[in-house]
């Protein structure tokens, strides 16, 4: 394919080049496995010496024109497509560390993913320091240890819509020798590309935008292929010494900038096993291919919902970076300059039960866990995810209590003003 093509061009037609007479969609290999000739061939690709299917477990190509599509996205070397956002994150990671290693992640993420580090990467050996993201650098180098492996944030994180000062995390990451992983959910490569700020490497709940129709749980891990693990041999042995379970192969060594990639998919994926199914892939693929138009109208859409709710005299407050007089616009501008994504976070003036009655009085907006769908959707994390938490435990989680998340979709946003202003009537 034609190099240097736009984004939107890449979110139609990357990853899948039929040949002539081929179907022109991505077809479904719903195939466990793959047929060959003699015992030789297939003896060769389970010594990785030559490129080809053999069980879906590893590799299909329906996943892999997928993940060949969100690579271009990203400007990646590679990807790899996982069953859901949180095994993304979690390989992404276990891909380099192991029991007895440690990473920093910034404390505004995702809810899964900071029970993912904190608690469950415990039980495994692995340690997780918690940073504030807006901390000075020096604050944050703190934090790091010897035997720190990777550092971890969000573009915009989840549910608290906070911008990532992508650039300031990278060169934390990359003074202490380790890479950056930053989840880039909520943003896109629509929106921004983290590897073109220092990140090395990326992933995504695919979930969310990218499915954008609620169909399908997904996740994937990008690489940008620029992280010089060989410079830092010793602290990721994993990748610059010989794998004992192919032969005494050295990644580093063999794929070169493909050694993360390959990594992952012979060793993390072989062993742990969390693959795409090829039907959920073609799913993934269908969100994709107007992922660039959708965008444009969520962005849209909630600017205007964000600017109605900050002049509204029953809304306490209102955290959206498109806003101008946003704490985190600033960052915005330099991120995310084409807009941001359809999330809003925002308070009412009262109490849990003044935002429980505004979600009640909701008629187009639903109320449901999701996020990030073409359907404009609300939640409130005191009261559903996170409702076993005092209002000072939510604090110190990150999370105000009054926070709502609305999700604002793609339909016309005169409706979706309209039932924001009738269920505040309500209150
Ligand atoms: C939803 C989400 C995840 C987890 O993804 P699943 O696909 O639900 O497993 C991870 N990170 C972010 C930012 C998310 O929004």
């Amino acid at each position: 394919m034609k190099k240097d093509l736009k984004l939107s061009t890449l979110c139609v037609k990357a990853g899948w080049e039929p040949k002539n007479g081929e179907p022109i969609a991505v077809p479904v290999y719903q195939s466990t496995t793959f047929k060959y000739d003699n015992s030789e061939e297939m003896a060769m690709l389970f010594d990785l010496k030559k490129d080809g299917y053999f069980y879906s477990r590893l590799q299909n190509p329906t996943n892999d024109a997928v993940a060949k599509k969100i690579a271009a996205l990203e400007g990646g070397v590679g990807a790899v497509l996982t069953s859901s956002g949180q095994a993304a994150n979690f390989y992404a990671l276990f891909n380099i560390c192991e029991a007895g290693d440690h990473v920093v992640a910034s404390n505004e993420i995702y809810g899964g993913t900071f029970n993912l580090f904190g608690v469950t990467l415990k039980k495994l050996g692995i340690e997780c320091t918690f940073v504030n993201p807006e901390d000075s650098e020096e604050n944050i180098m703190k934090a790091f240890r010897p035997n720190t492996k990777a550092m971890f944030g969000e573009t915009i994180s989840n549910p608290g819509c906070n911008v990532l000062d992508i650039e300031k995390f990278a060169k934390i990451a990359h003074s202490n020798g380790v890479p950056l992983i930053v989840d880039n959910t909520f943003a896109t490569p629509i929106n921004c590309r983290p590897f073109e700020w220092g990140c090395d490497i990326v992933t995504h709940s695919t979930t969310k935008y990218m499915d954008g129709h609620a169909a399908t749980i997904g996740g994937v891990v990008v690489d940008s292929g620029n992280f010089d693990w060989d410079a830092n041999a010793k602290k990721f042995p994993g990748l610059c010494t010989p794998d004992e379970s192919y032969h005494g192969l050295t990644y580093t060594k063999t794929f070169g900038n493909m050694a993360y990639t390959t990594k992952l998919v012979a060793q993390i994926m072989r062993d742990l096993g969390s693959i795409q199914s090829p039907h959920n892939a073609f799913l993934i693929n269908l969100g994709l291919e107007s992922l660039h138009l959708r965008m444009a109208q969520h962005c849209k859409n909630a600017q205007r919902i964000a600017e109605f709710l900050s002049n509204d005299s029953r809304v306490a407050w209102v955290h959206y970076c498109g806003l101008e007089n946003d704490r985190n616009h600033e960052l915005a501008k330099k991120y995310l300059p084409n807009g941001s994504c359809g999330v809003i976070a925002f308070g009412l003036k009262g109490d849990r039960e003044t935002a429980i009655k505004w979600m009640d009085s909701l008629e187009l907006i639903n109320i449901v866990t999701h996020v990030a769908d073409c359907r404009s959707c609300v939640l409130h994390p005191a009261s559903h995810t996170h409702r076993q938490l005092s209002d000072e435990q939510l604090r110190e989680a990150g999370i105000a209590p009054d926070l709502i998340r609305l999700s604002v979709g793609i339909e016309d946003s005169d409706d979706i003003l309209d039932d924001i202003k009738q269920a505040l009537d309500k209150i």
